[in-house]
C-alpha cells in the first residue's frame, strides 16, 4: 500500500529553502528586468548569475536533468513540487536552470545529438550562456505537422533549408534554432520530417517581424524566414524522417513541465483573491464575507487542488514508467484541464479585484492572456481532448468482455436470478 501524499522532510526543507530564496531573491526581479531569456543584457546577469551561482551551490541547478548532464536526477515528481514554486516568478526558472524551451531543447539534444552537437549547442545552453528557440509551427498552421511546408534539401554538404516559420519563440534571444523541415515529401505523413541546429546568425534567415500577444506591439515570438539557408550536413539533429519522433521527445516533458509551473501561477492569483477577500470591505462588510465571493474562492481551491493532484500523479507515473508514450493519457488530460483552471482562477481573481483587477498593476489580465496560450502552445485543447478519448476507447476495446448496448437489463435479469431464492426468502418473510 503505497498511497502517499507528503513529502519526505529532507525535501521539504529544500522545497522551504526555494519558496523563501524564489520570494525573497527572486521575484523582485519579475518587476524591474525586462527579459529572462536577454544573455546580451549586462544588467540582467550582474542581477541573475549571483543568483544562478547559489543555487548550482545548493545543488539544485537544471533539475529536469539526469546527472550525467549536469542536472540532480531528482525526477519529475520532485520536480513538480519545485516547479510549483518556480511557476511564481517569470525569473525563477532561469535562475534555475530549468526554462522552456532551451530545457525541451536540451532533452532533445541530449538524447539524439552528436558528441560535437552536444559540445557545441548543449554544454552552453546547459551553463545558460546562450538560449535557443523551437521552430515548428508554420503560418498555414500548427496543430498539424501535415502541413508543414519548409523544405530542407541534401546539397553537396550541406542542407538547404527554405520557408516560413511562425511563434517560433525567443528567437530574438536565441543563439540558435532547433528547426522540423520536410525532407522526405513522399514518405508516410509521419516520417518526411527532419530536425535541424540552425545557428541563428546563418545567411538567409530573417526575421519578417516579432509578434507579440496580447497588449504587446513588439513581442519575441519570431516570424521567420529561411532563403536558401544553409547548414553543415553535420546539423540534422536525430536521424533522417525522425522528425516528428524528436519533437515528441521535447513535447511530452514540455507540457508536463509548463503545468508545474502553472499551479505556481493559478496559486499567485489564489492568494491574491484570497488577500483582496479579507481586506476589502463594501457595504458594511468584507468581501470575504460575501456569499458569491466564498463560492468563488471555494470553486477556485477546488480546481486547483484537483489539477494538482492530477500533475503530481502524472509526474509520479513518469517517474514509475519512464516512457511518455505510456502516460500519454495523463499528459494529454493534463495539457486540456490546464487553461481551463488558470482562466477561470484568474478571471474570478480579476473580478473580486474591482477595477483594479483589470489594470497592468495586478498580473489578472496577463493570466487571462497566459491561460489561452495555455490552450495553443505545445498543441490545441481540443487536439488533446482527443488524444485523451481515444486512448481511453482505446483500453476500453481492448478489454475482454465488452457488452452490447442494453447490457444492463441482461445484467439485472442474471442478478435477480442468481439471488432469486434470497429475494423470495426476504419477501415472504415482511
Ligand atoms: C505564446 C505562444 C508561443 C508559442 N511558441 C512556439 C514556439 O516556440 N515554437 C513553435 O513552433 N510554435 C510555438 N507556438 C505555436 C503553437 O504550437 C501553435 O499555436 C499551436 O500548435 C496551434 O497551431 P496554430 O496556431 O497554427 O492553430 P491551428 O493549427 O490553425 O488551429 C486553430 C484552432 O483550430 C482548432 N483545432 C485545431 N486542430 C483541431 C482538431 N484536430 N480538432 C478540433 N479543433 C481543432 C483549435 O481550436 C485550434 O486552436 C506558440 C504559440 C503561442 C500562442
Amino acid at each position: 500500500m503505497s498511497w502517499d501524499f507528503e513529502t519526505e522532510p529532507e525535501f521539504q526543507r529544500e522545497l522551504d529553502w526555494i519558496d523563501q530564496f524564489v520570494r525573497q531573491e527572486v521575484e523582485p526581479l519579475d518587476y524591474v528586468l525586462e527579459s529572462p531569456y536577454d544573455v546580451t543584457n549586462p544588467k540582467r546577469n550582474r542581477l541573475v548569475r549571483p543568483l544562478q551561482a547559489e543555487v548550482r551551490k545548493r545543488k539544485l541547478w537544471a533539475c529536469h536533468l539526469e546527472p550525467e548532464l549536469g542536472g540532480q536526477g531528482y525526477g519529475q515528481l520532485k520536480l513538480a513540487l519545485m516547479n510549483e514554486i518556480l511557476g511564481r516568478s517569470r525569473f525563477a526558472p532561469t535562475v534555475f536552470g530549468c526554462q522552456a524551451p532551451d530545457s525541451g531543447n536540451s532533452e532533445i539534444l541530449a538524447k539524439y545529438g552528436t558528441p560535437e552537437q552536444k559540445k557545441r549547442y548543449l554544454e552552453p545552453l546547459l551553463a545558460n550562456e546562450i538560449v535557443s528557440c523551437f521552430s515548428m509551427t508554420e503560418p498555414q498552421g500548427g496543430a498539424d505537422p501535415k502541413v508543414f511546408q519548409t523544405r530542407a534539401e541534401l546539397r553537396g554538404d550541406n542542407w538547404v533549408i527554405n520557408g516560413e516559420k511562425w511563434f517560433s519563440s525567443n528567437a530574438r534571444y536565441a543563439s540558435f534554432l532547433i528547426t522540423m523541415a520536410v525532407t522526405d515529401p513522399d514518405a508516410p505523413p509521419y516520417q518526411r520530417l527532419s530536425t535541424f541546429i540552425v545557428p541563428m546568425d546563418t545567411p538567409g534567415l530573417t526575421v519578417v517581424r516579432n509578434v507579440g500577444v496580447g497588449h504587446e506591439r513588439e513581442g519575441t515570438h519570431a516570424y521567420l524566414r529561411y532563403q536558401d539557408v544553409q547548414i553543415p550536413k553535420d546539423h540534422l539533429l536525430g536521424p533522417r524522417g525522425g522528425g516528428f519522433v524528436v519533437a515528441q521527445t521535447r513535447l511530452g516533458g514540455g507540457r508536463i513541465h509548463h503545468a508545474m509551473r502553472t499551479v505556481g501561477q493559478v496559486r499567485k492569483a489564489f492568494d491574491l483573491m484570497c488577500e483582496r477577500a479579507l481586506s476589502r470591505t463594501t457595504q458594511g462588510s468584507l468581501l470575504a464575507d460575501k456569499q458569491m465571493v466564498q463560492e468563488k474562492i471555494a470553486d477556485s481551491w477546488i480546481d486547483i487542488e484537483s489539477f494538482r493532484l492530477l500533475v503530481l500523479r502524472t509526474a509520479w507515473r513518469i517517474d514509475r514508467y519512464r516512457d511518455y508514450l505510456k502516460v500519454r493519457k495523463d499528459i494529454a488530460a493534463v495539457k486540456a484541464q490546464m487553461p481551463k483552471v488558470f482562466h477561470d482562477v484568474a478571471v474570478r481573481a480579476l473580478q473580486i479585484h474591482g477595477s483594479l483587477g483589470v489594470t497592468p498593476e495586478m498580473p489578472f489580465v496577463d493570466q487571462v492572456i497566459e491561460s489561452f496560450v495555455m490552450g495553443l502552445a505545445d498543441g490545441p485543447t481540443e487536439v488533446h481532448k482527443i488524444t485523451l478519448a481515444r486512448q481511453i476507447l482505446r483500453e476500453y476495446k481492448a478489454t475482454d468482455g465488452l457488452f452490447p448496448s442494453g447490457h444492463i437489463p441482461a445484467l439485472r435479469e442474471a442478478a435477480l436470478k442468481k439471488y432469486a431464492n434470497i429475494l423470495e426468502l426476504e419477501v415472504a418473510s415482511q
